[in-house]
């Protein structure tokens, strides 16, 4: 180290502070870096590398990017979830004795990005840190984009974090090694682009001076306090500023909200679809009519966060029923929220220091909108409406400060003026004055300058370099008077001078403009500085405006795709009639979409056992009363007739494939862990879903297994349950579990074509109709004819002994009537079933070889086309 320049010791030393970090080490009009930052950041910012003297042997890596342009670079390592850590020169070159000075002045990290261009406007961008002690997990995200801060005790288990990163989806964490670990570990970040931190350090004294005027510090338990004073130190330390806009701690309560595992948020799409984690087609994307960024984002936390208490769910419910049935309001509110621009992240950027003169204008737009809204709410009948304004502080006076104060369209830079207006302050306006002046003396020596010489085309302009100058084109230069024009600079055509006269009053010019600069930036961040005092009046301003935003969204969804009101209660029952699946009607769009009711009751059946082939719609169907419920616990209107839905306290999915492969585990050990989770956390107020119960084992196995799950949710745990199940055995349950009801998908058959009808009746389905469904899913047809003619085979084989069932279909006139065979493609290597009986009667060579080479194969590990291949095996062997 000790050859290396003083400069590039310099870096080194602020390097070791931040050795997880890219440093931008700001050098005249460039951020440079050097050594392995330089090699890592030209990779990744596709950059030129090159090298610099720096006292060592060899020359150093390094590259850079200029400072103006630094902001885009910066994003893209952010975007890949790098950290950067800014270091600026802290003193005048000029006066520097040696090496300028150089701080770090900003480490941007995922969690802790201001940048509007990376921030998703309608989503938070959240910061966690979890603290673990001996009675529980202290769990603290912050936003500081908008300054909201939350934080929760959870009792001392692991699934409960998990859940809450869930709901929060933080961009970075921040925590112990050995936490660390455990979330690696454990498959909590699977799939998301989140940043994991070690940090543990905890500041109690900053988080005391902090929060001094927030009532709620003094109500944190003492390991929110470590939560808090954790997270609040690592802002610190990489923001290094006061943080004036993170003011208020909000505590929770976990058990407030509706619980729902990952998986279930996932299955039900609540903020992005399972298969492109995209917002369109999940349930957030049909609710969001929300007009302001602040809007779109309580209404996700509102989805993420389903309520829990009546009192609560009835008074949303109240606002929409009113926005709902009253058009115009709605529109009227609708209209005043349209010049609300995103005040949360327009007053964090005040705190910030880095709000401009746009800024303040459209905080001035927004706050000037507010006596309208207020007056919309306080006026349209609606209880809610009218509370929710009704000790509202309108910021009048931060409005009229900038009503007063900057220009209706100033420019994007504080440090250029033109951001003031005339008679704010009588200095500035004296300047102006002077400068206007200034330039009108300018004008008239122009005149006087082209009367005396009989020049017309003698010109006064003025560019950066050489200040005002008298311009004469060079067939001219000989009409100048000697001596009194002092020559400046030559251009191809023209000349250019001075006069002393001209210099002069140049610098009162010059001067004038400079001081009116300054002036402009001081009274201007003077002002910001202002309004910074009165940020949090403003976030409570923004909260009111979101909170109607919200409301006006619901009902404007509600209205357009006629929802009703649902009837929430704390009792057991529920009943909907007419329900729909929101988003899958939506987007069929033709109106296609089959309506179908669900009654859950205490005493008369609690448990829907549903069967029915692939594509009949009993996922669509299940999926549709989870997320009624849901909706109707966030407060929205729901797709449905009518709708009597009890609060639940957890919903419990597990449905579809496309969490098959987490962690390397198989679909079966997944789908168990699950039910695993479920039996000991489902209470009576819960609703469990669970598709195809029992797949991914053997039929034997799958089949005792759904069974066992069945009796256990109906005997131990009471509560609501949806099943859906290929295995048509076990519509047996019925006669013995006196709460469950066996329900099935009606379908309709015409020969062999099977239409799908998605109405939910009760009884068992038949059959699974899986040939059809290879069918058309385009199987060869030499395989469809074989598969349809072994079916019959052991169909005719099977009917001697056949069972009868419960033939629901039959309520159909139109639907093919019930066929008694109750155990069909699916039963072949039952043990004691009768088809496998009928097979074994006569097994020749070539039958029994292709039945024990069935018996061996492991479908989990099997891809189709294997499958696809084996069968085309047997097939040859059996012909
Ligand atoms: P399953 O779970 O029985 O295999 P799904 O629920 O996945 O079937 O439904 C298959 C398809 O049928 C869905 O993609 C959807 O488009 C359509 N569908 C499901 N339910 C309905 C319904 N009630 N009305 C109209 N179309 C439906």
């Amino acid at each position: 180290m000790a050859t290396y320049t003083p400069m590039i010791q310099q870096y080194l030393a602020v390097k070791a502070q931040v050795p997880d970090a890219f440093l931008f080490f700001r050098l005249g009009d460039f951020y440079e870096m050097f050594f392995e930052d330089a090699i890592n950041a030209s990779r990744e910012l596709e950059i030129t590398l090159t090298g610099r003297e720096g006292g060592g042997e060899e020359k150093i890596p390094m590259c850079g990017v200029p400072h103006h342009a630094a902001d885009n670079y910066m994003s893209r390592l952010i975007e890949k979830g790098y950290k950067v850590a800014i270091c600026e020169q802290v003193e005048d070159p000029a006066e520097a004795k040696g090496v300028v000075r150089r701080e770090i002045v900003r480490i941007v990290t995922p969690g802790t990005v201001m940048d509007s261009k990376l921030l998703g406007e309608s989503v938070n961008n959240y910061i966690v840190s979890l603290v673990n002690q001996a009675d529980g997990y202290a769990f603290t995200a912050c936003d500081i984009s908008t300054g909201e801060l939350y934080t929760t005790k959870l009792a001392n288990s692991w699934e409960l974090v998990v859940d809450e990163l869930n709901v929060y989806n933080p961009s970075e964490i921040v925590t112990s090694q050995v936490l660390l670990t455990t979330i690696r570990e454990s498959g909590a970040a699977w799939g998301r682009n989140m940043v994991l931190t070690e940090w543990s350090r905890a500041d109690e004294t900053l988080l005391d001076e902090h929060f001094a005027e927030d009532a709620a510090l003094s109500n944190l338990s003492s390991i929110s306090r470590q939560g808090v004073a954790t997270l609040l130190a690592y802002l610190k330390e990489t923001q290094k500023r006061a943080l004036t806009h993170v003011k208020h701690i909000r505590i929770y309560e976990p058990d407030q909200f509706m619980t729902m595992d990952p998986f279930t948020r996932r299955n039900l799409e609540l903020v992005e679809t399972v298969r492109e984690r995209a917002k369109k087609g999940s349930l957030l994307w049909l609710l969001d009519k929300t007009v302001t960024a602040m809007g779109a984002r309580m209404l996700r936390r509102w989805i993420e966060k389903p309520l829990m208490n009546v009192a609560r769910i009835e008074e949303r419910l109240e606002a929409v029923n009113l926005l709902y049935n009253q058009l115009i309001v709605r529109e009227d509110v609708k209209q005043a929220l349209k010049e609300v621009y995103d005040l949360e992240r327009l007053v964090a950027r005040i705190s910030y220091g880095n709000a401009n003169a746009r800024d303040m204008i459209a905080l001035k737009h927004s706050l000037q909108q507010v006596p309208m809204l207020q007056q919309l709410c306080a006026t349209s009948g609606s209880e809610t409406l009218r509370k929710l304004v009704e000790n509202m502080d309108v910021c009048d006076d931060v409005m009229s400060w900038i009503a007063n104060a900057i220009e209706d369209e100033p420019p994007v830079s504080i440090r250029d003026g033109g951001m003031i207006r005339e008679g704010y302050q009588p200095y500035l306006d004296q300047l102006r004055e002077a400068s206007k002046n200034g330039k009108q003396w300018i004008a008239e020596l122009e005149r006087q300058e082209r009367e005396a010489t009989g020049i017309k085309s003698l010109k006064i302009g003025y560019n950066k370099v050489f200040g005002y100058f008298i311009e004469v084109t060079k067939a001219n230069m000989s009409a100048l008077q000697e001596g009194r024009y002092e020559r400046k600079q030559t251009l191809a055509n023209a000349e250019r001078y001075v006069t002393p006269e001209l210099k002069e009053k140049e610098a009162l010019i010059l001067e004038a403009q400079d001081k009116m600069i300054d002036l402009e930036y001081e009274l201007f961040t003077e002002l910001r500085d202002r309004i910074s005092k009165h940020i949090s009046r403003l976030q409570k301003l923004a909260e009111v405006i979101a909170t109607a935003d919200v409301y006006q969204s619901l009902a404007t969804v509600s209205a357009a795709h006629h929802f009703r009101k649902p009837e929430i209660g704390e009792g057991f029952d529920l009943a909907i009639e007419d329900g729909r699946h929101p988003v899958v009607e939506a987007v069929i769009q033709d109106g296609s979409f089959i309506a179908n009711g669900t009654s859950l009751l205490q005493e008369q059946g609690r448990i829907l056992l549903i069967t029915g082939p692939n594509m009949a719609g009993k996922s669509t169907y299940m999926r549709q009363v989870a997320v009624i419920c849901l909706m109707a616990q966030i407060g929205c209107f729901v797709p449905a007739k009518s709708a009597r839905i009890p609060v639940t306290d957890r919903i419990f999915t597990r449905i579809g494939a496309a969490d098959d492969l987490i962690g390397g585990q198989s679909t079966f050990m997944v789908e168990m862990m699950d039910i695993q989770v479920m039996t000991e956390k489902a209470t009576s107020q819960s609703l469990v879903i669970i598709d195809e119960l029992g797949r991914g084992t053997s039929t034997g196995e799958g089949m005792a297994i759904a069974q066992a799950v069945i009796e256990f949710l109906h005997d131990r745990i009471g509560c609501k349950t949806l099943v859906s199940t290929h295995f048509h055995e076990l519509a047996h349950l019925e006669e013995s579990l006196v709460h469950l009801r066996n329900h099935c998908m009606a379908v309709k058959e015409s020969g062999r074509q099977v239409t799908f009808l998605r109405k939910l009746i009760p009884g068992a389905a038949s059959t699974s109709y899986g040939i059809y469904c290879a069918e058309i899913a385009g199987l060869p047809d030499a395989i469809i004819q074989r598969s349809y003619a072994l079916l019959n085979g052991f169909e005719e084989r099977a009917a001697a002994s056949a069972v009868p069932q419960a033939a629901a279909i039959a309520a159909f006139a139109t639907i093919a009537p019930p066929v008694a065979t109750p155990i069909r493609q699916l039963s072949l290597f039952e043990e004691d079933s009768p088809a496998d009986v009928a097979v074994k009667k006569k097994p020749d060579g070539k039958s029994q070889l292709v039945l024990d080479q069935l018996k061996g194969i492991d479908l989990i590990n099997m891809t189709p086309l294997q499958a696809l291949n084996l069968v085309y095996e047997w097939k040859q062997k059996l012909q």
